[in-house]
């Protein structure tokens, strides 16, 4: 009896985890250019990783920031991952884009939720472009907010669940990058959105303290669920595992977006050895820009005094 009481127990605490619905990362993004100026890239590259999830992603040449965004499509309404770095409609039609992409319903189409990864002017600045469109709210990408939005009261602690009409999409609060950080967690495909908390790139760390404690509650949230693929927000690695250099329009033989699971379970430990300034991982680097400029300012005013000190010093012993 005892025995029979206990599996009852363990069945209801192991969630099942229905098969995700399998999707296709095979598509080669535009690599940007050298030249911009001769390129003819069109701003928004679309992939169908399935019928209802699909990538954008805005041009190394429209911006080298090249974020990358998600739109999920449920059965009632849709879901929106971030909105790109360009606000003019004429460089980067984004509302227009997904608009199109959007089922019809009724006179119109179904309901657009915009979400943000988080608060960088390179996830939000597309926002103004749905202002006017019927059935679309933004959702600002501000702690207060979303804490109301989401009903998360307890922010950064809780998971807001968002029911699109046969998926369910969850969210937990990841600040660490930027204070407003969120990652979606998709039940239909089992994908992960980080945005820029996790990526195969620069992580770059704002508040330390605030970054471990957000990689240790995703690793707790993740738990047994099962992830097909981690996807970030920007793609900063080749091939070979090299950075492109900051800022370069031009991305030859670039590394896929997908990172795994395991990275995500890795997070804790990169973030628990983190020296403070940079330290190289495999498929990512931690580096705290803010801290890196300050001894980049310091060790140049070292050197200013050190050839003051030195001219100083030689006009001195000229003039004895
Ligand atoms: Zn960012
Ligand atoms: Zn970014």
């Amino acid at each position: 009896m005892k025995n029979k009481l206990a599996v009852g127990l363990l069945v209801l605490a192991a969630r099942a985890w229905s098969d995700p619905v399998a999707g296709s990362l095979e598509v080669h993004w535009n690599a940007g250019a050298e030249d911009c100026e001769k390129a003819t890239d069109a701003p928004i590259q679309i992939h169908q990783y399935e019928p209802q999830t699909i990538i954008l992603r805005q041009s190394l040449c429209s911006n080298f920031e090249a974020p990358l965004l998600y739109l999920l499509i449920g059965e009632d309404e849709a879901l929106l991952i971030d909105t790109g770095a360009t606000e003019d409609a004429a460089e980067m039609p984004l509302a227009k884009t997904v608009m199109q992409l959007l089922p019809d319903k009724g006179d119109g189409k179904i309901p657009l939720l915009v979400l943000h990864t988080h608060g960088h002017g390179d996830h939000r600045s597309a926002d103004k472009q749905f202002a006017g469109h019927a059935g679309v709210v933004v959702v600002p990408p501000e702690v207060q907010d979303l804490r109301t939005a989401l009903n998360l009261p307890q922010w950064p602690e809780g998971i807001a669940h968002i029911a699109l009409g046969g998926r369910t999409v969850e969210i937990i609060a990841a600040p660490g990058h930027q204070p407003a950080h969120l990652i979606f967690y998709d039940d239909r495909t089992a994908l992960l959105f980080t945005g820029d908390f996790l990526l195969p790139g620069r992580l770059m760390v704002d508040d330390i303290e605030a970054y471990r404690a957000s990689a240790q509650r995703l690793v707790t949230f993740l738990g047994d669920r099962p992830v097909s693929h981690v996807l970030g927000a920007h793609v900063e690695l080749d091939n070979a595992g090299e950075l492109f250099p900051s800022g370069s329009q031009h991305h030859p033989n670039e590394r896929s977006v997908a990172l795994a699971k395991a990275d995500v379970l890795g997070l804790p430990k990169a973030l628990e050895d983190f020296n403070g300034f940079y330290s190289k991982h495999d498929r990512y680097v931690v580096t705290n820009p803010k801290r890196n400029l300050l001894v980049v300012v310091l060790g140049v005013l070292l050197v200013v005094t050190a050839i003051v000190w030195t001219w100083r010093r030689a006009r001195r012993r000229k003039k004895s």
